[in-house]
């Protein structure tokens, strides 16, 4: 390998993204990894150049003096004079005074902004290429107003360098973001060169409630699992009817383990096969993307095919009702031994391989949250399999196990009304989160958390053994719904699924592609990454949108268990809690991705999630 070639504070020449132009920058530090300098230029910006963007100053002054017309600084100062056009400008060859040689230096150092805010009016320009229109609350004289910018942006060839310079360059945050803010809105414009980091930082904000908080999580969350499926099983599920503690052997059966093995498993050999399109996902904190099968439909057309044959063959579906304990345990124990494998293999995962929200260096709390972002056994991703394949198919599973085991406990020719609702209305929402699979790629799950024991539990046994809690609760508790609440519930689940999903596909197309046509009237506030933030259409009415949607269709998946009870409403109360305080994490990475762009999406977008409430 290689060994560096300039060392930690040396001085040498570096070149500017997207130009030529090479100004004097101190080495600062070197990524062994991602084979990059970090550099700092006079203004104090700081970059990750390659080492064939830096060379020596020695070298530079050399080949000035042999050859004025090769010479990258004379190439550089012309090519800055023509783009910045003073006119009060000294000719070409000319010998600079000693004022002429400051107004040189002040020429660069105009240069310098030109170029930076230049590669912010790119950047700008890319986003107003497409049919979606700006946000017109704002001013809109960016480019207007500096045709020098725009000179230097024609020249620069718009599409090649804006993708060259994201892609080639991590651009660090200058010394002063706020500076750098100041700066573009000077020349009215918001845009402002985003840092790109090469290599994820440390996780200095630690959440849910930090080491103490995510130690408690670890043990909370099974025993809200077991407390939850033991009230069930009582005939009166009140609160404070504490249900006794079962034996512990009594718990856990090799067979059981055995079958949800076999489920897993099963589901994995699905995902593998070669069928269904492949997707990249959104580009990593090193540039790279990643690539995804999307087959999730498929293995659920494929699973209810297994399982229509299993009941063909007379296999009894309420085993999983008769063990359900022991399914939500062993499904724990599994998830367990998950987490502990992934911790243990993040610990050897590049540095740049490493979640955003999970490496704060705390072993519990990274263990919890989840160290490494995207853990791969080869192309087969591990978190990405499991957030929608063996829990949420399973899910369904359960749901018609469920209604199974009613019609055969309470002797019943067809379903009640209530289990046929809970029932459609999960399989609704489980069906469009497969159809729909490609949108996970943009969620928070996916983007920033790690995969650790939080998902790795949520998925394998949250979402599976809670989420079918309704209709574990109908199985021992039947409740009679009539037709006319049977409709205005069915409506409620409707509006709730149409805010959800045509929120979450409005923001998934307008990530994917913001020239869609389907979303050329919609408004969006420009930020400094080069991202919109939407402020009309549903991202206008609440600041998520998609969470509302979510939460109506919760209530209506309990509303059919009727009144007698709090238990089967654990799911929305719950879900309200969990969404909201998913919104503040979120709000608070969006305020550090976009700063003041953030705040003025939230002065246009006063409400959170519920509209003049919260
Ligand atoms: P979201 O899909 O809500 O995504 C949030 C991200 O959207 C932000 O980080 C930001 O990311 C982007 N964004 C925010 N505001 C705007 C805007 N105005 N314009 C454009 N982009 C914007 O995140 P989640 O992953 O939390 O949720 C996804 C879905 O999953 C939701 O419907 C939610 O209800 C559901 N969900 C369901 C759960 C369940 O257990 N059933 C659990 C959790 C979520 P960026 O700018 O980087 O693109």
């Amino acid at each position: 390998m290689p060994s560096r070639k300039f060392a930690d504070g040396e001085v040498v020449m570096g070149r500017w993204p997207g130009s030529v132009l090479y100004y004097e920058v101190q080495v600062t530090s070197y990524d062994d990894v991602a084979h990059l300098y970090t550099v700092k230029y006079k203004d104090g910006t700081e970059l990750a150049l390659k080492e064939s963007d830096i060379r020596s100053q020695s070298s530079f002054k050399h080949r000035k003096s042999q050859s004025s017309s090769s010479s990258p600084s004379r190439r550089s100062s012309s090519r800055s004079r023509s783009r910045s056009r003073s006119p009060g400008r000294p000719g070409k060859g000319r010998r600079r005074s000693a004022s002429q040689s400051r107004e040189h230096k002040d020429d660069k150092k105009k240069t310098i902004q030109e170029t930076s805010l230049a590669l912010a009016v790119l950047v700008f320009f890319k986003l107003s290429e497409n049919n979606t229109k700006r946000y017109n609350g704002e001013p809109e004289s960016t480019e207007k107003n500096d045709t020098s910018c725009i000179i230097l942006e024609q020249k620069l060839k718009p599409d090649l360098e804006v993708k060259r310079v994201l892609e080639q360059y991590s651009l660090r945050s200058r010394k002063d973001d706020k500076k750098t803010e100041e700066i573009f809105s000077e020349k009215k414009t918001f845009l402002a060169i985003k840092p790109i980091e090469k290599v994820p930082s440390k996780t200095k904000e630690l959440e849910f409630g930090g080491r103490i908080g995510t130690f408690m999580m670890i043990f909370l969350l099974p025993a809200t699992v077991f407390y939850l499926l033991l009230m069930c099983k009582q005939d009166d599920p009140s609160l404070l009817n504490f249900p006794p503690l079962p034996a512990l052997e009594s718990l856990w059966e090799w067979r059981v383990f055995g079958v949800f093995l076999l489920w897993f498993f099963l589901q994995a050999v699905f995902y593998l096969l070669p069928i269904g399109k492949v997707v990249e996902g959104l580009p990593l904190s090193n540039g790279k993307k990643l690539q995804y099968r999307i087959n999730g439909l498929y293995a659920f057309i494929l699973t209810a095919a297994v399982i229509g044959a299993l009941l063909y063959f007379q296999f009894e579906l309420h085993y999983l009702y008769d063990h359900f304990m022991q399914f939500a345990v062993s499904a724990a124990a599994f998830s367990l031994a998950l987490s502990i494998y992934l911790y243990v293999r993040s610990l050897k995962a590049p540095e740049e391989e490493l979640a955003p929200g999970g490496n704060s260096g705390y072993f519990i709390y990274d263990f919890f949250t989840g160290h490494e972002l995207n853990p791969r056994i080869g192309s087969f991703d591990l978190k990405y399999f499991c957030e929608l394949r063996p829990g949420l198919i399973g899910w369904v599973v359960i749901n018609l196990a469920m209604l199974l085991a009613e019609m055969k406990i309470h002797n019943l020719s067809m379903p009640s009304l209530s289990m046929i609702l809970v029932n459609s209305f999960q399989f609704l929402y489980v069906v469009d989160a497969l159809w729909n699979e490609e949108a996970i790629l943009t969620t928070m799950d996916i983007t920033h958390d790690g995969f650790g024991f939080m998902l790795a539990f949520g998925d394998l046994v949250w979402v599976p053994f809670v989420y079918s809690l309704q209709a574990f609760y109908l199985v021992g508790h039947p409740t009679t719904v009539t037709w006319p609440m049977a409709a205005v519930i069915t409506v409620l689940n409707c509006v709730g699924y149409y805010i959800f999903r045509s929120a979450n596909s409005q923001k998934n197309n307008f990530r994917r592609n913001p020239a869609d046509p389907k979303l050329a009237n919609l408004k969006f506030i420009p930020t400094a990454t080069g991202k919109g933030l939407l402020v009309t259409g549903w991202w206008g009415f609440v600041r998520h949108p998609n969470y509302l949607g979510d939460i109506i269709m919760a209530l209506a998946w309990s509303l059919p268990c009727g009144f007698n009870h709090i238990l089967p409403y654990f799911y929305v109360i719950y879900f309200i809690c969990l969404l909201v305080h998913r919104e503040a994490r979120d709000e608070h990475h969006c305020k550090q991705k976009y700063g003041l762009a953030w705040e003025r999406y939230c002065q246009r977008v006063p409400y959170r999630i519920f509209p003049y409430i919260y």
